[in-house]
């Protein structure tokens, strides 16, 4: 299902997926693909490119935030089916391939992945084209490969710089009507989340999707974003000595 609204920049067509929102980038030059949702979400994302009259071979790239299964999922199907070369922060490859040492909390996200990926028989990709940070990516305008470490070690976003936008990952995200950073049991590096957090806020990007989101709304997200910025971001009272 296509998440419908009139507020998205143009050429944006956000895919409601099972858990996460991969999103289907088009314009005059074909798409591209951020992240590619869970194992199940294949069928919506082909009918999300045939409703934008996207076919297979149009699709120039395909984009990982992270290689956690909600949002690598589909990556291997779908770079067989379009032939696009799979770009990721190459820490990315042990959670593609599923060998990545959980530690802490975290471990609980291991073992989740774990069982999701003997269910639904999933397939691990390769990173065709590694990112780092500063990388300015040929589609959809330029689109600014962003390191923002914490959720995973390898977790990137990416900054549309034709229409100001920050796709977030899993940075933050927005969910069961809350707006909350990276939770714990899903965070490789939660020492890293706030720096990052910092980093996002300070690009002062026009608009923000975050990587799971359930208001439809670009205006929302990015007020939810500032608000919980303001939080977790507060100058904290100088302690008197
Ligand atoms: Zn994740
Ligand atoms: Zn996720």
């Amino acid at each position: 299902m296509t998440i419908h609204t009139t507020r998205w920049p143009s050429g944006l067509h956000p895919v409601r997926g099972i858990m996460s929102v991969p999103e289907l980038l088009v314009d005059d030059e074909g798409a591209v693909l951020i992240d590619t949702g869970f194992p199940g979400d294949l069928g919506r994302i082909r009918a999300a490119m045939t409703r934008a009259g996207i076919g297979p071979r149009d699709v120039r790239a395909i984009l990982l935030t992270h290689g956690h299964i909600d949002h690598a999922g589909n990556a291997a199907a779908l770079r067989e089916w379009t032939g696009a070369p799979v770009h990721a922060h190459p820490l990315e490859q042990a959670h593609l391939d599923g060998v990545y040492p959980y530690s802490g909390l975290a471990r609980v996200c291991g073992v989740l992945e774990a069982v999701a990926r003997g269910v639904t028989g999933y397939r691990p990709a390769r990173i065709d084209v590694p990112l780092a940070d500063g990388d300015v990516l040929p589609f959809w305008g330029g689109l600014r490969v962003v390191h923002l470490p914490g959720h995973t070690l390898g977790h990137c976003g990416f900054l549309s710089l034709r229409h100001d936008l920050l796709f977030s990952g899993d940075l933050w995200v927005r969910f069961l009507l809350r707006t909350q950073l990276s939770p714990r049991i899903f965070t490789s590096a939660p020492e890293r989340v706030v720096p990052s957090l910092r980093r996002a806020r300070d690009l002062g990007a026009r608009w923000i999707v975050p990587g799971h989101f359930d208001v439809a709304d670009v205006r929302q997200l990015k007020f939810r974003f500032e608000e919980l910025c303001a939080y977790v971001l507060r100058p904290r009272a100088r302690r008197i000595v």
